[in-house]
């Protein structure tokens, strides 16, 4: 199901970044706000009760000294001097009779005996003028030694002279805070995920155009989001190395397999106008031998395939080494005679190692059988077994061809095969399965050589700690000296 623009917008990572950002920003901010309001009016009102308490004093000296009516003259004074505030007084005897009472002209009007005034005999109390909602007034009492009590009051107009106001400008700037709030972090949440956009939009152009050169550009703040670029781009690097890999050996294979199937086919059609029976035998099994080749080849890379991707069934067991390289050049010792070429043993048993024995004939035959064949007549090859600290050690030496520099890098790929081969038989997949039996098994396999001079590989296994195979008694009593034979 496709979604509308505006839908994938409010469904956006960025969209939710920008909303939480706003979100929090307009929280913080009203928080500053509210406890900024509400320290200011704590403020405000300890000085009105301030002003009130001294006012009371005033208030209490003159009575004391004059009684009421010198207060109630005071008091008339005091109301008409321009600036002064209204303030409530009054003066209540101990038989709780009203001596004196002066209201400011806006306040709602006392009754005689307001219910429980006694309430407010000793504190400051702070009480509601329902005529002015809007407005509190402070009231403060004195009592006298003889039981009198003197209340005097004023209304405080802190909440509207000072804080609406600073109400109305906190609403107001709540207002640009959230606009200022969005804007921000819609602008933040933009240039964070550029690099994701920038990601994205890479991503769909590869799937969409199947070009695979597209890259992220690269900044250099070096922050996660830059690595998050270097590592897709790195990725789509291998990607795309292991594709052309693909297509090169995919290549290979195509041409690789014409030249048998050509051949099969013309053998099959010789076979179909063969003039007896002999004759068509012979063509068929020439059919049959280039079908194993095809098929060998075939089996060979999907064992290469099976090996690297670590799906290979390995029947490991711990066997000694130098048992499998005596056998494998027991056979290849004849090969070796027919070439005139002299197979040099140098084993220095139990070297143990956990591996699949029928992969490691393959693994040493191969090599053999390279050395053998890229060494002209009256060559030597030499190979050797060693225990080297944690390690076993494969060498296969030969004096032969040898290999250029730039083609030894090459040599391990799949079908490869080097210029000066191409006369001999092959299939170039056999270093390709030395290697990837030997990684299968956590060992490396490196190569040396000097064109003209000769060619050593080596194969390099973790010692195992002990060989545990009963073969493996025999080849420990295998010669400990090193052995030579060969022929010219
Ligand atoms: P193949 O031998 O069938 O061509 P390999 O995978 O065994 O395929 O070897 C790949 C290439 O490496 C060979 O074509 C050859 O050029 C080179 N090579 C392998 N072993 C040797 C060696 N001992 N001496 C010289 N070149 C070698």
């Amino acid at each position: 199901m496709s979604l509308s623009p505006i839908s994938r917008f409010f469904r956006s990572f960025s969209f939710r970044l920008n909303l939480w950002y706003a979100v929090l920003f307009t929280m913080s901010s009203f928080a500053i706000f509210v406890l900024l309001y509400y320290r200011l009016a704590e403020v405000l009102e300890k000085k009105e009760f301030e002003v009130l308490q001294s006012r009371t004093k005033v208030c209490a000296a003159i009575y004391q000294a004059g009684g009421t009516r010198s207060l109630r003259s005071w008091l008339e004074r005091q109301q008409g001097q321009p600036g002064e505030k209204e303030y409530f007084v009054r003066v209540v005897n101990r038989w709780n009779v009203q001596e004196l009472l002066v209201v400011p002209d806006d306040w709602v009007t006392f009754k005689d005996e307001p219910a429980g005034i006694e309430g407010y005999r000793q504190r400051v109390g702070v009480i509601r003028i329902p005529k002015d909602a809007q407005r509190d007034f402070a009231l403060s009492s004195m009592t006298f030694p003889d039981g009198t009590l003197l209340q005097v009051g004023r209304s405080t107009d802190t909440r509207v002279a000072l804080l609406n106001p600073f109400k109305r400008t906190f609403a107001l700037a709540m207002g640009g805070v959230i606009v200022l709030a969005f804007g921000g972090g819609a602008l933040a949440s933009y240039r964070a995920l550029l690099p994701v956009r920038q990601i994205v939009s890479i991503a769909r152009s590869i799937i969409e155009t199947g070009r695979l050169d597209a890259r992220v550009p690269q900044r250099e703040s070096q922050d996660e989001l830059d690595e998050l670029a270097r590592l897709f781009n790195s990725v789509l690097d291998k990607n795309q190395a292991l594709i052309r890999d693909m297509r090169e050996a995919l290549d290979n294979v195509a041409h690789d397999l014409r030249t048998p199937l050509t051949r099969l086919r013309g053998t099959a059609e010789l076979a179909l106008r063969a003039p007896d029976d002999a004759g068509a035998r012979e063509a068929l099994a020439d059919c049959v031998e280039e079908s194993d080749r095809v098929l060998s080849m075939l089996n060979t890379m999907m064992d290469i395939a099976e090996a690297e991707a670590g799906t290979m069934r390995l029947h490991r067991e711990s066997l000694d080494l130098c048992q499998l390289v005596n056998e494998a050049a027991e056979v290849y010792q004849c090969v070796a005679e027919e070439k005139g070429i002299r197979l040099r043993r140098d084993l220095l048993p139990p070297c143990p190692v956990s591996v699949d024995a029928n992969r490691f004939r393959q693994v040493i035959g191969n090599l053999l059988d390279n050395a053998i064949k890229y060494t002209p007549a009256a060559g030597a090859v030499s190979v050797s077994v060693r225990e080297e600290g944690a390690t076993v050690v494969l060498r296969v030496r030969d004096n032969g061809v040898g290999i250029a520099p730039e083609e030894q890098p090459k040599i391990w790929a799949r079908l490869y095969r080097g210029d000066k081969s191409r006369s001999e038989r092959g299939l170039g997949l056999g270093l390709s399965l030395v290697k990837a039996v030997v990684e299968a098994h956590g060992g490396t396999v490196a190569v040396s050589s000097q064109v003209g001079e000769g060619s050593e590989f080596s194969v390099r296994l973790p010692k195992a700690s002990a060989v545990s195979d009963p073969r493996v008694g025999r080849a420990g009593n295998a010669p400990k000296a090193s052995a030579e034979s060969g022929s010219r």
